[in-house]
């Protein structure tokens, strides 16, 4: 095999790509990292909270006991589940807690991102990764053949038997040179963020939530003025991460930007007290990837892979967002392929084909695969995102607003509402909701 600069290199620092980094390492091959940010984390944004399970699942086998969920730098286990539905004069919020949700191995920890990464990165750095930072890469190298042999980067190229492309949504290098399509409109969305500085007790009191327990909230409705999208908080140590998504198609067709949306939705009467008082530290923006499975381009190619966010491995269920349990998922399994094929001194795509198996049959292709009918069905289910939080104002308010007139039965009261909606199109609709679910 040729002689290189290194065994790898990954494109940059997010959690796909630092995992990668820490496994090839870890299996002592040379490896490079390219972060095109200042610092890992730097330019990274999520909600966010991120399942934990695939992470716990690298450090058991690959830190040899010395790495434990203590350690990681995570913020708040997220005990209570919130869902809202909101409408500007309404907003109806079920909150879910069950001692299953702490359960190791099936745990979530809201986490910020500057921290995080560079924690990770850490990690990568002391099993042996070397890093860049503030770099892009710029371009692949590939060889008289066409087989990905290095990067172009600041001017320098730099070799490697495997480039392992971790470079996140907006995936230039993805499109440009492996010449994977560019997701379409509806398949995308626009993130935007803003942190809240407020002190624990304050947290815990507001969120009703033990010490150092914490509460994820998603909404559909209002909080986007009716367009596919939502709402999103997650309570950290002592900051609040609120922020909303919406997709660049439906953005397209409003007159409202995502900045205003996001300031109405602070001022709507269910939100505002949640922020009361809490001093804006930080404002983000970042885009999302919507698509699901059938987003998910060409993963392997002759001496490249493609993993996390660059991959479109991210799915929005509406109830829950996951994106960084498949990155670190999929970090791993590229390394694991990539140092499996530099051990039998072939890379070419056939030699690295193991990614595609290996990917195949984890969870991260299995649930988009069984999501795969999701993101078409909540793009194209406008009543959730308009009239069904007005439908479930109307219905708490005719269970709970008692003004002295002689009352009906619930059910005279209830199925006006519902059937000025159309009764069979409301329940086809959530049929069809629950297939796709
Ligand atoms: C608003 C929002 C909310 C979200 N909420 C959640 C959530 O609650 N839970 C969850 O699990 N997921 C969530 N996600 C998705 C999650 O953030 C992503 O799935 C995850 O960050 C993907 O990790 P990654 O390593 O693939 O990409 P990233 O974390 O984006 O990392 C990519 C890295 O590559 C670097 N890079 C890019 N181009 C180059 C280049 N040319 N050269 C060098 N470096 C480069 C970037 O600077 C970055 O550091 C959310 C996303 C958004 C936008």
């Amino acid at each position: 095999m040729a002689d290189t600069d290194f065994d790898i290199i990954v494109i940059g620092a997010g959690c796909a790509g630092a995992i990668a980094a820490y496994v090839a390492a870890k299996k002592g091959k040379s490896v490079l990292v390219v972060e095109r940010g200042e610092y890992a984390g730097a330019k990274n944004m999520t909600g966010g909270r991120i399942y934990a399970h695939s992470l716990k699942r690298v450090f058991d086998d690959y830190s040899e006991g010395e790495i434990t969920t203590e350690d990681i730098p995570y913020e708040r286990k997220i005990t209570h589940e919130r869902i809202s539905l909101l409408d500007p004069a309404s907003s109806m919020t079920i909150d879910f807690t069950s001692d299953q949700l702490g359960v190791e191995g099936r745990d979530s920890y809201s986490v910020l991102r500057a921290d995080f990464d560079q924690w990770l990165a850490e990690q990568a750095e002391d099993a042996g990764a070397e890093f860049i930072n503030g770099i892009a890469v710029e371009h692949l190298l590939k060889d008289d053949a066409g087989k990905v042999c290095g990067i172009e980067a600041g001017g320098d190229e730099i070799t490697a038997q495997v480039v392992i492309d971790a470079e996140g949504q907006n995936s230039l290098i993805s499109e440009r040179e492996l010449g994977n399509p560019r997701p379409k409109r509806d398949a995308m969305a626009v993130g935007i963020k803003e942190v809240f500085e407020l002190p624990a007790d304050e947290i815990e009191s507001r969120f009703l939530c033990n010490e150092g327990e914490g509460a994820a909230m998603l909404w559909a409705g209002d909080a986007t003025h009716g367009y596919t999208g939502g709402g999103f908080l997650y309570t950290n140590k002592e900051s609040i991460s609120l922020g909303l998504v919406a997709t660049i198609e439906d953005l397209s067709q409003s007159d409202t930007t995502i900045y205003q949306m996001l300031d109405d939705f602070k001022k709507h009467p269910s939100v505002a007290p949640i922020i009361k008082g809490a001093t804006l530290s930080e404002h983000s923006g970042h885009m999302v990837s919507e698509g699901g499975y059938n987003s998910i381009p060409e993963l392997v190619f002759d001496g490249c892979l493609v993993t996390g966010d660059a991959a479109n491995l991210c799915m929005n269920l509406g109830y829950m967002v996951r994106g960084m349990d498949l990155a670190v998922e999929s970090g791993r399994l590229a390394a694991e392929a990539a140092c499996d094929a530099i051990d039998a001194g072939d890379v070419s795509k056939a030699g690295l084909a193991s990614y595609r198996t290996k990917m195949d049959n984890s969870f991260v292709v299995q649930d988009l695969k069984t999501y795969a009918l999701w993101p078409e069905t909540m793009e194209n289910w406008h009543r959730m995102f308009t009239d069904y939080p007005k439908m479930v104002g109307e219905i708490f308010n005719s269970m709970f607003v008692v003004d002295g007139k002689p009352t009906q039965h619930l059910k005279k009261r209830i199925m006006p509402i519902v059937k000025q909606r159309g009764l069979f199109k409301l329940l086809g609709e959530v049929k069809g909701a629950l297939k796709a679910l």
